[in-house]
Formats: C-alpha cells, structure tokens, sequence
C-alpha cells in the first residue's frame, strides 16, 4: 500500500520535472519571438535592394539586349502580383495601378520595382524598331515604366493599336512557339545549336 503510494508520488514528480521541461520551452519560444532584429543599414541603393525583393520584375529585364531565355522568361514567367496584392498609391487622387487591367490587356506586365507597367512584348521583341525615333511616348511601357494611372485605360488602348506593339506580338509568340518546341527536342537531339 505504501508502496503504491510511493510510486504515485514519484509519478507526480515526474509530471512536475516534465511541466517544468514545458515551461522552459515555452520561455525559449518567447524568446525566440521577440528577438530585437537590428535593421542593418542598406549598402546597395534602393532600387538595387527592389531587384533582389523581385528578382522576376520585368524591370530587371527592361533597357537591355536580351537572350532567348530571357526573352522567355519576360513572356512566360515574369512576375504577377496576387490579387490582393496591395498597389502604392500616387499622386494627388491616390490612384493606383488596377490589377483587373492585366486581365483586360494580356501584354500588360506590372513591375513592383518601378509601381510601373511595361509591355511584355514591347520589352522583349520592339527594342529595334521602338525608341529610335526619339518620341517619349513610344518609351512608355517598353523602355520607361508608365505610371500615370490616370491615363492608364486610354494609353494602353492606343498602345496596342500601334504598329511596334502589333509586329513585336506576333514575333513573341512565334519565337515561343519554336522556343517551346525546341525545348521539347532537346530530349530527341543532341545538337540544337544549329
Ligand atoms: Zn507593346
């Protein structure tokens, strides 16, 4: 009888040793939780720092001689933003960039980096015929992120009437077709390179 006493209470004990286990976790997790992280001062400049935060922007790509698979990547897999991805406001109305616009205009690219649109297309296939008329309009969406959000409807309807636009698109999407294909006859041929 006393012996069953016994090893109830050294039971107890145990429980006791293993709740005050649990309690120092939870002390390391407080711990863990509020640790003061010191913000260390940004050596790179700010928009060096945006590049890294979005290393798919179409910004990284804009302004530059691309190769194929770059010219890919703006095409295919340059960044979108989620829907509820919150768009910094500008301007005297607050306006900002509407994210049904990239449904409603599907070359319509929205660079985090820059709160700009570019032109996916524009920026990988018009870079010949666009910008060296020296016009700075044509520069918008291809060269220069467009931000007047006020404009926005009015100026992507004409950009993609304009001829630049309607040449650069049908490049992309030929040279995404024989890029894809390629791809797929990698596994069939050895010497693609030619
Ligand atoms: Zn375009």
């Amino acid at each position: 009888m006393s012996s069953i006493l016994k090893f109830f209470k050294s039971d107890n004990k145990n429980t006791t040793s293993v709740s005050n286990v649990s309690i120092d976790v939870d002390s390391d997790k407080s711990s863990v939780g509020s640790p003061p992280i010191k913000r260390r001062k940004p050596e790179m400049s700010q928009s060096d720092a945006d590049r890294n935060i979005f290393p798919n922007d179409i910004a990284n790509f804009c302004r530059k001689q691309l190769n194929d698979i770059e010219k890919y990547e703006v095409l295919v897999h340059n960044w979108i933003p989620d829907v509820d991805f919150k768009f910094p406001t500008s301007g005297k109305r607050n306006l900002k960039f509407q994210h049904s616009w990239l449904r409603s205009f599907v070359w319509l690219v929205y660079s985090a980096a820059e709160d700009g649109a570019y032109c996916r297309y524009c920026v990988s296939f018009g870079s010949n015929s666009v910008g060296k008329g020296g016009h700075q309009n044509t520069n918008l969406l291809v060269q220069t992120a467009f931000q007047d959000w006020k404009k926005a409807l009015e100026k992507f309807r004409e950009h993609q009437k304009k001829k630049y636009h309607l040449d650069a698109m049908e490049d992309g999407q030929n040279f995404k077709l024989i890029y894809e294909k390629r791809k797929s006859d990698v596994i069939s041929e050895i010497d693609i390179g030619r």
